[in-house]
């Protein structure tokens, strides 16, 4: 995959405000927030969506979900609840080509999504 803004951010070449990392993910507040609490978290391999994962990744992306729940809990999403969304191709909505999990929180979110 070609780099991305994402890969600046890991990269710390471009600021952003981040709230979690560990050896193998990023988390940090999206730019155009669509809930009070809204972030992302990111695989360091550049990874351009779950398409793009194979067997050899599924210890990682057992990492992103971990990730994005510990975040989730220090933004004090648990006690009511928040919504996990990673979306995938042109169809998905997804406009970043880095893998990325939005996590957003701190309203009462409808369904179905637009
Ligand atoms: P998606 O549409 O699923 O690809 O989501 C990409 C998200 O990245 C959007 O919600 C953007 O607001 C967000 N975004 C784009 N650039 C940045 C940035 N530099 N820092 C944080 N979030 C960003």
């Amino acid at each position: 995959m070609s780099d991305t803004i994402f890969g600046k951010v890991i990269r710390r070449e471009i600021p952003a405000d981040i709230l979690y990392e560990d050896d193998q993910t990023l988390a940090f507040r999206d730019v155009s927030p669509q809930a009070p609490t809204h972030f992302l978290v990111v695989p360091k391999k550049p990874l351009t969506n779950l398409l793009d994962s194979g067997q050899e990744d599924t210890l990682l992306l057992g990492q992103l979900l971990q990730a994005a729940v510990h975040a989730a809990r220090t933004q004090g999403l648990a006690d009511d609840g928040f919504r996990v969304v990673i979306n995938i191709g042109a169809d998905g909505g997804q406009t970043v080509d880095h893998l990325h999990v939005h996590v957003l929180g701190g309203r009462h979110l409808t369904w179905p999504p637009g």
